[in-house]
């Protein structure tokens, strides 16, 4: 819809085409109904992609202090929630309203529950769909990742990228959660629904935010953050305790002459029923467990904080595409001009958002990676 408005505004006759019965479908179910359309610190940084650099003509025209200039114009109330995401106060309807009548008024026109069969190129290009045949001399393609079949997702858009020879990046789920191997997930799988402040490591990476237990691993933005820059294999680091050095701190409660037990006390600093999991997964020596502070060495104390300070898992993998907020990798930024999103083997050929290898992190960023993309290729498409 970005892409059209600007190519609208242009002159350009625009028909957008979507198999969906609803406009914006993932605009709706995003920031829990809220959409986080944007967010203030947007950069080039906070994507992953095999050439960081690609994104960073597209955000230089278009920042997200422009997108906010467009959610002021229609009068959308909206609010940081935090660390610079932008949410709608009310829905994220109103996100997908703005869009729609921006279309209408730059001259776009829509066809609805369009399923395009085949694509031929000629003069320009020429779709074969359920509803008739059109042809065009600049096709955009905005079909987005993998993620949520069930809204309509698709791997059209990497299917169109390889009959035109063009590179696809190898696609996974993105932002999901982490499923746990089997005796993880039986030591933690009841926790479910409890979470934890915590700092997550992976890959020399760390977000300081929430995980969320879950019958079948972790979930959370922490984990969501993570399972952006995890390959499968690779260990996750997670310390539970971000504002305290937790031996530091039980040892100067030892030598006060504190008589509790150490499950006693970690209840202090963290949710008690997840105290008492970690003690009876990680103490070093069961049998000794109620003893009181006084009694514990601070060998066995160092080497049981230390687990809990840097609780490390390798995860069996992530829970797929059902779930995960998006697709990482895509079609190959080499083929494509970050000037225009056009592909340089197919000219008039366009692709957009997230049908293209740059991922950007929790927190609107790929909204905005989407705005920006879809406003470049508008300027020429
Ligand atoms: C649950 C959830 C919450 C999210 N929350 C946020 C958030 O708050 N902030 C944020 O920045 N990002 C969020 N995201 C990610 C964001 O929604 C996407 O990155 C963004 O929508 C990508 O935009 P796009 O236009 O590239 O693709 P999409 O928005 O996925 O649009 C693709 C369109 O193509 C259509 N399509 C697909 N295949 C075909 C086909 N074969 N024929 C015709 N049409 C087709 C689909 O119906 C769809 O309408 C969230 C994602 C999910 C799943």
């Amino acid at each position: 819809m970005m892409c059209a408005i600007r190519a609208g505004k242009r002159g350009r006759s625009v028909l957008l085409l979507d198999h969906a019965k609803k406009l914006g479908g993932k605009i709706l179910i995003s920031g829990g109904g809220r959409c986080n359309f944007t967010n203030l610190g947007a950069s080039p940084n906070q994507y992953v992609s095999e050439n960081p650099h690609f994104c960073k003509s597209a955000f230089s025209r278009f920042s997200p202090q422009d997108f906010i200039q467009l959610v002021e114009e229609h009068r959308i109330a909206y609010h940081e929630k935090k660390l610079g995401q932008q949410f709608c106060d009310e829905s994220a309807q109103q996100i997908v309203e703005m869009l729609h009548s921006e279309c209408i008024a730059a001259g776009a026109k829509f066809q609805l529950e369009c399923k395009v069969n085949q694509i031929t190129r000629d003069e320009g290009y020429t779709l074969e769909t359920n509803l008739g045949t059109y042809h065009c001399d600049s096709l955009v393609v905005a079909t987005g990742g993998l993620s949520i079949p069930k809204i309509g997702a698709t791997g059209f858009g990497y299917e169109i990228a390889r009959q035109f020879g063009l590179k696809i990046i190898p696609t996974r789920p993105a932002l999901d959660g982490f499923t746990l191997n089997h005796q993880d997930a039986g030591r933690f799988g009841d926790l479910a629904g409890l979470s934890a402040d915590t700092i997550i490591t992976t890959n020399g990476i760390s977000f300081r935010e929430n995980i969320l237990f879950t019958h079948a691993g972790l979930s959370g933005p922490a984990t969501l953050q993570a399972s952006l820059h995890w390959n499968s294999g690779d260990p996750v680091q997670i310390n539970l305790f971000p504002d305290l050095k937790l031996f530091d701190w039980l040892m100067k409660k030892k030598k006060e002459g504190n008589k509790s037990q150490v499950k006693n006390l970690l209840s202090e600093v963290l949710a008690s029923r997840l105290a008492e999991r970690f003690c009876e997964v990680y103490y070093p020596d069961q049998k000794q467990m109620p003893q009181p502070l006084p009694d514990v060495s601070e060998k066995m104390l160092e080497v049981f904080c230390n687990q809990l300070q840097a609780w490390t898992i390798i995860p069996s993998g992530t829970v797929g595409y059902s779930k995960a907020e998006v697709t990482r990798g895509g079609v190959d930024t080499q083929e494509l001009s970050s000037k225009t999103m056009e592909a340089k083997k197919a000219p008039g050929l366009y692709f957009i958002g997230e049908v293209v290898d740059v991922t950007g992190w929790l927190g609107g960023y790929n909204f905005q990676w989407a705005w920006a993309s879809g406003a470049a290729a508008g300027e020429y498409a």
